[in-house]
């Protein structure tokens, strides 16, 4: 109900001044793209994906912000993990799966994005932290999954080819999980303006190529 009021009224507008609403897109096998502007933590999905780091033990950003608002359950959780070597619960590009406590999404994914490098050697790195999350979703039947701008903070990530590897890879593990996939709604949810415009200029862009 909420997302069909929103698609008409803001095709036509810039996306600088859709601030509230956000924007949608249709995906392959009938699932649909949401790109809104908000806060992770208030996101009432089946999962929500944390931009973890490899320890799983919290740190700042978003990560802090999902510790905060899930309690203090989630450490605990995370810390069950097992180590698949000395520090390292999750290996960059690869995922794994939580409750989510006291959040409203049922489920936290955390993975770990690469710190920016260069282009040629970050964006495997970070289409697999995309790609992971999603088979984790789809293996374990979730339906709704939110997205952050995976690092795009502290890591250093540029924004627009950001936005280019992960809905390209998004379109990828959608494409791998088949016709009868159970993730029907991706959504990116985007906590600074300027990296909610350039997703939706880079969805627009796709669209118009598709
Ligand atoms: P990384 O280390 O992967 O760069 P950060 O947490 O520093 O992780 O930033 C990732 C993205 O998450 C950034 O775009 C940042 O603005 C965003 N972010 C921070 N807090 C929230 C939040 N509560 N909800 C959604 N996105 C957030």
């Amino acid at each position: 109900l909420m997302l069909a009021c929103c698609v008409g009224s803001a095709s036509r507008s810039s996306a600088a001044k859709d601030m509230t609403s956000g924007r949608v897109f249709p995906l392959r096998h009938g699932a649909q793209l949401v790109i809104k502007q908000g806060d992770i933590t208030q996101e009432d999905v089946d999962a929500i994906v944390n931009a973890a780091n490899e320890r799983m033990l919290g740190g700042g950003g978003v990560d802090g912000a999902i510790h905060r608002a899930a309690g203090p359950d989630l450490v605990r959780a995370c810390a069950e993990v097992p180590e698949v070597r000395r520090g390292v619960r999750c290996p960059t590009g690869e995922a794994r799966i939580t409750p989510g406590f006291r959040l409203p999404a049922r489920h936290v994914i955390h993975t770990v994005g690469p710190i920016y490098e260069n282009a040629r050697e970050s964006a495997p790195l970070l289409a697999a932290a995309y790609r992971s999350s999603m088979q984790l979703a789809l293996d374990k039947g979730l339906r709704s999954v939110s997205f952050p701008g995976i690092s795009t903070g502290v890591f250093g990530y540029p924004f627009d080819e950001a936005a280019q590897v992960a809905l390209a890879a998004v379109d990828e593990a959608l494409e791998a999980g088949g016709e009868g996939g159970s993730v029907k709604e991706v959504r990116f949810v985007l906590f600074n303006q300027p990296l909610y415009d350039v997703f939706v200029e880079t969805a627009e862009e796709r669209a118009a190529r598709a």
